[in-house]
């Protein structure tokens, strides 16, 4: 579902990315690993172009990322990506900010996409909410709609960086049990995330990067009990 082969990129001189290949089958849970500064916000925007590469290559389904803006568009609205600060239109309700996308890019017919609205914020908990605006709302309830506006554009591809690292620790649980959910119905999914608990129950893989490297990709049992390099026991050494 997601091929990225032999990506390099630069910031100027700093080579953040380094011939990275990765790919990540239909309904797969990659959970992405690794130091501060290891270069995983940076692969997560990629996939969605936010950032653009020098090299290489990534595909979506077998669609290669396009250079110009309006396939771009098209593209973004497949890769759902939510991040760690919620990014919700503070000037529209809960429900405005669900529908808005639906309606302006795959042109939705009002009814439907609100129909369609309440349904997913009723998934993820907070349809009761629907007529407040952003503010009103706790942390863990604002990401949650976060999540519910990403569903509403029906993406192949579900992208987090860590999304619950601004939250409050009791808020943690219940956007983690919305993502877990999603999970179990099949969505193909790369989860950043520094919740190591997460990664060993809902990661079919887990992806341990450092200095802009992937040093091992492994399953959550190999990766967390008998990991290969020194790099991954120095992590895991300071975060279990
Ligand atoms: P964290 O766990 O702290 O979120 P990360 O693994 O997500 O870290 P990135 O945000 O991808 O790391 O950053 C990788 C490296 O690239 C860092 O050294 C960072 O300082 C650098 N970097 C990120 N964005 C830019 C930018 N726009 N210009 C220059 N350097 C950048
Ligand atoms: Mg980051």
């Amino acid at each position: 579902m997601i091929s990225i082969k032999g990506v390099n990129k630069w910031y100027g001189s700093f080579h953040v990315l380094k011939d990275i290949d990765l790919e990540v089958a239909q309904g797969e849970v990659v959970v992405i690993l690794g130091p501060s500064g290891s270069g995983k916000s940076t692969l997560c925007r990629t996939i969605n172009r936010l950032e653009p590469i020098n090299n290489g290559a990534i595909s979506i389904d077998g669609q290669a990322l396009p250079e110009e803006s309006g396939p771009l568009s098209q593209l973004r609205s497949e890769v759902g990506m939510v991040f760690q600060q919620f990014n919700l239109f503070a000037h529209m309700t809960v429900l405005e900010n669900v529908m808005f996308a639906p309606i302006q890019v795959r042109k939705q017919k009002p009814a439907a996409a609100r129909a369609r609205a309440i349904e997913l914020l009723d998934r993820v908990g907070v349809g009761a909410q629907k007529d407040k605006l952003p503010s009103q709302l706790s942390g863990g309830q604002q990401q949650r709609v976060a999540i519910a506006r990403a569903l509403a554009m029906d993406p192949k591809v579900m992208l987090f960086d860590e999304p619950t690292s601004s939250l409050d620790p009791e808020m943690i649980k219940e956007v983690l049990d919305v993502i877990v959910e999603l999970t179990k119905g099949g969505m193909t999914m790369v989860v950043v995330t520094h919740e190591m608990g997460f990664a060993q129950t809902a990661a079919d893989r887990v992806v341990f990067m450092a200095e802009g490297e992937i040093v091992e990709v492994s399953t959550p049992e190999e990766f967390f009990n008998n990991c290969q390099t020194e790099r991954a026991a120095e992590f895991l050494s300071k975060v279990l």
